[in-house]
């Protein structure tokens, strides 16, 4: 792999007032990868995820971006770099219908074209969607939230898209299509970093993947060595 990542990782941590969730640890992300973390609840991804948004701040460490250190850098600012987050639990507007969901995806940005035709990417992308465009959000399946959740933070015509646990809750027909759309995505060439409980179809669909145990990366390797690695099929694909 020629040149440097996109995203680096270096001993980050976190902390929750004296509790240390992530402690110390090392990730890297080349430009067009898509890649997991997997690892059972409470293992810090969210928190991690969160930290690389700029949603949540750092204890130590560093955290690196097309080769800039990004560790106090508002999200907002790191939004505008093409670093987007679509969070656990989606976090859509309720009340506000598809359309306008999407549309609050692209508020930072004034190229009206630009705005237009990433619109029309993406209701290629999310069909299910375009026929919804005028529904209010919160009417709408877990499955197709997800999709409108993907489909904002597309919006902000991200370069690295994180992602947390977007099958959470879903039917297994439907977190097919989801991770059909994130392969999608992947497909255009945007870098995705994709936190998952349902450890299998992530590892299926991912080129590579991280471990993550309390707060530390404890394996790491393709999506196929992992899937076959005897530790993981006995602690997070049900096997014994
Ligand atoms: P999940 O899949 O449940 O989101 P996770 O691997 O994403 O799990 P985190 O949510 O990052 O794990 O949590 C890591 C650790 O930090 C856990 O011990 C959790 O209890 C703790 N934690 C998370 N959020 C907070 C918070 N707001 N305040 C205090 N502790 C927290």
């Amino acid at each position: 792999k020629p040149g440097s990542p996109l995203l680096k990782l270096q001993n980050l941590q976190i902390s929750y007032g004296g509790i240390q969730a992530v402690k110390g640890i090392d990730l890297e992300l080349w430009a067009g990868e898509l890649v997991c973390l997997i690892g059972a609840n409470g293992a810090g991804k969210t928190t991690t995820l969160n930290a690389i948004a700029g949603v949540q701040p750092i204890a130590g460490g560093d955290i690196l971006y097309a080769g800039d250190t990004i560790n106090v850098l508002p999200a907002h600012k790191r939004l505008r770099r093409g670093v987007a987050l679509v969070p656990e639990g989606r976090g859509i507007f309720t009340r506000l219908t598809v359309e306008e969901n999407l549309r609050m995806g692209a508020y930072s940005r004034n190229d009206k074209a630009g705005i237009e035709a990433d619109l029309e990417r993406v209701y290629t992308m999310l069909p299910r969607i375009k026929e919804r465009l005028p529904q209010v959000a919160g009417t709408l399946s877990g499955g197709e939230q997800q999709m409108v959740a993907i489909g904002r933070a597309l919006l902000s015509r991200p370069k690295l898209l994180l992602l947390d646990e977007p099958s959470m809750g879903l039917a297994p027909l439907v977190v097919e299509k989801i991770f059909e759309v994130v392969q999608s995505v992947a497909k255009e060439g945007v870098t995705i970093l994709l936190v998952e409980q349902n450890a299998n179809l992530a590892l299926e669909f991912a080129q590579r993947g991280y471990v993550m145990e309390s707060g530390r990366i404890t394996l790491t390797g393709s999506g196929d060595e992992l899937l076959a690695n005897p530790k993981v099929r006995e602690a997070y694909l049900g096997e014994m």
